[in-house]
C-alpha cells in the first residue's frame, strides 16, 4: 500500500518507520529541508514515561493569576498575539481542570506514555540509535516545604497508576544527582520517577529516518504542503509545491500547523501551537551537571543532560504562532540553570529556541480515524510529543494497516471532542 505522512517531525518519521516496517510504500512530505526542524528539534529533551501529567489540573487556574504576578514564572501571556481561537482554546483547556476531567486524561496519557516506553526498549535494542540516551530517570526538586506537601496528591496518583517513585530527602537528592551537593541550602527534598530517560529528540529523529530510508522511504524535503482534496469521502490528493501527490492512505502529523490544513476539509482540531523555550549549552565543569533530568517543581523548567551538553527547557507561552525569541524568558528559564548547577555548563555561549507545542486542551494527543476513510491523524502530542512518539506511532500504523493494535484506543480519537 502507498502511504503519504504530512510532517517530518518527530512524530512523522516514527510513523514513517512502523509503515515501512509492515512493508508499506512510504513517503514522507515537509517543507522544510531536514526532519525535526521545527518543534522536535531542540525540546527538553525528557523520556517523561512515568512523569507524563496534564497540564490541565485541579488549582491550576488559580496557580496561573499567581504566575501572572511572578517575575520568573512557568506561564506567560503575550495579548498582543490574542485572537478568537487563542481565547476558544483557552477555555476549552479550563474546563480540563476539574479532578474529573485530570483523572480520565492522566490515565490516557499514561497508556500512551508506557505503550511508547515499551516501544523505545524494542528499538534501543533493535537499532542501537546514537541519541545521547540515558535511562537515569527524573528528580523532581521541591524548593520549600509547603512545595513538597503539595506533592502528595501526585504521589497519591502514581501510587493508584502503579508508577515507581521514590520521595527522597536532601541527601536522597544528592544520591541521584551528586551535583545538587553544591546547593543543598536551595531543596528541602524530591521526587524520583526511575522509569524516565533522557536523549536528544533531534538526533533521535534524524538517526531514525536514517533507518526508514534503508527501508525504501522517500522524504520529500523542500515541499510545502499547500491543500489535501477530498472526493466521495476520501482523500484524493495533496497539492504541494512539488505538484500533486497521491497516495492510498495519508498520516497528518503536522505538529502545530494539523489544524490550518484539516480545517478547510472539515476537521476541526482543538491545537493550539503552546511556545516554549530552551537554552543548550556545553558542560564546562562535568562535576556540576546533572547526570540525569532535574525538573524544578517551582518553575516547571527541566534540566537535561546529554552527553556532552545540558538542555534547560520550559515555559508556557500563549503567544499564537509568534516564535519571537523573547530575551526575559532566556533570562527566566536560564535561572534554574545557574541556581541549581553553578559552573556546570556555558550558559553565555548557550543556543537560544524556541518551539510551538501543538497542545490539545486536555494535553491528550489525537490518534485515530476521521470521517475520510484514508486519512489517519497522529497529532496534538503537546508537552510530551516525544515521549509518546513511538507508541503513538505504532498505533496509528496498525489503523492504517487495518491490523489490532496493541494500544486501548478509547478516548483517543477525535471523537471525544464531538
Ligand atoms: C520547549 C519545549 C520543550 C519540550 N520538551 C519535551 C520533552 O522534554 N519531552 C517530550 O517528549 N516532548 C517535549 N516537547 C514536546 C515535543 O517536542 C513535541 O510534542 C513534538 O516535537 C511534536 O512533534 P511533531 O512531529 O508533532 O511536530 P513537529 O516537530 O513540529 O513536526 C511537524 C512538521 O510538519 C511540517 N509542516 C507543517 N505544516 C506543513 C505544510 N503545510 N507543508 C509541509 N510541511 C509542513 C513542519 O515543517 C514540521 O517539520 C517539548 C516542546 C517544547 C516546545
Amino acid at each position: 500500500m502507498k502511504v503519504l505522512v504530512l510532517g517530518s517531525g518527530v512524530i512523522g518519521v516514527t510513523t514513517a518507520w512502523y509503515l515501512a516496517k509492515a512493508g508499506n510504500e512510504v513517503t514522507v512530505v515537509d517543507r522544510l529541508d531536514t526532519p525535526a526542524t521545527e518543534t522536535s528539534y531542540a525540546n527538553a529533551g525528557m523520556l517523561s514515561f512515568d512523569y507524563s501529567t496534564p497540564w490541565g489540573a485541579p488549582g491550576v487556574p488559580l496557580k496561573a493569576i499567581k504566575w501572572m504576578m511572578q517575575d520568573i514564572s512557568p506561564l506567560y501571556f503575550d495579548v498582543r498575539c490574542f485572537d478568537a481561537n487563542t481565547i476558544g482554546w483557552m477555555m476549552k483547556m479550563l474546563a480540563q481542570c476539574s479532578s474529573q476531567a485530570f483523572d480520565v486524561n492522566k490515565e490516557r496519557m499514561l497508556r500512551v506514555a508506557h505503550y511508547s516506553a515499551k516501544c523505545f526498549r524494542e528499538l534501543n535494542t533493535e537499532l542501537k540509535l546514537d541519541y545521547d540516551v540515558r535511562m537515569k530517570g527524573t528528580l523532581e526538586v521541591f524548593r520549600s516545604q509547603k512545595e513538597l506537601d503539595g506533592s502528595a496528591s501526585d504521589v497519591e496518583i502514581l501510587q493508584r497508576c502503579n508508577v515507581p517513585h521514590e520521595m527522597v530527602d536532601v541527601e536522597g537528592c544528592v544520591d541521584h544527582e551528586p551535583a545538587l551537593g553544591n546547593v543543598k541550602e536551595k531543596i528541602v527534598g524530591g521526587l524520583y520517577l526511575p522509569g524516565d530517560g533522557t536523549g536528544d529528540c533531534y538526533k533521535f529523529t534524524n538517526g531514525l529516518a536514517k533507518e526508514c530510508r534503508k527501508l525504501g522511504v522517500e522524504f520529500k524535503m523542500g515541499t510545502e504542503i499547500h491543500s489535501i482534496e477530498t472526493t466521495k469521502g476520501k482523500v484524493s490528493s495533496l497539492q504541494t509545491s512539488a505538484g500533486e501527490m497521491k497516495a492510498d492512505k495519508y498520516v497528518l502529523a503536522l505538529g502545530s500547523h494539523a489544524p490550518n490544513l484539516a480545517r478547510r476539509i472539515g476537521i476541526n482540531l482543538p491545537i493550539y501551537p503552546l511556545k516554549g523555550y530552551s537554552l543548550t549549552m556545553p558542560i564546562i565543569d562535568e562535576s556540576k551537571a546533572p547526570v540525569s533530568t532535574v525538573m524544578d517543581q517551582k518553575y516547571k523548567v527541566a534540566v537535561t543532560r546529554f552527553d556532552d551538553r545540558i538542555r534547560v527547557g520550559g515555559i508556557a507561552e500563549i503567544a499564537n504562532f509568534n516564535k519571537e525569541l523573547n530575551l526575559k524568558r532566556r533570562k527566566a528559564i536560564e535561572f534554574t540553570v545557574k541556581d541549581l548547577f553553578p559552573g556546570a555548563g556555558d550558559v553565555d555561549g548557550a543556543e537560544f529556541w524556541a518551539g510551538l507545542r501543538p497542545m490539545t486542551p486536555d494535553s491528550v494527543p489525537i490518534l485515530g480515524n476521521t470521517k475520510y476513510d484514508n486519512l489517519i491523524l497522529n497529532c496534538g502530542h503537546g508537552t510530551l510529543g516525544w515521549t509518546m512518539s513511538l507508541g503513538a506511532s505504532r498505533h496509528v500504523a496498525s489503523l492504517v494497516n487495518g491490523t489490532t493494535s496493541d494500544l486501548d484506543s478509547d478516548g483517543l480519537s477525535i471523537a471525544r471532542y464531538g
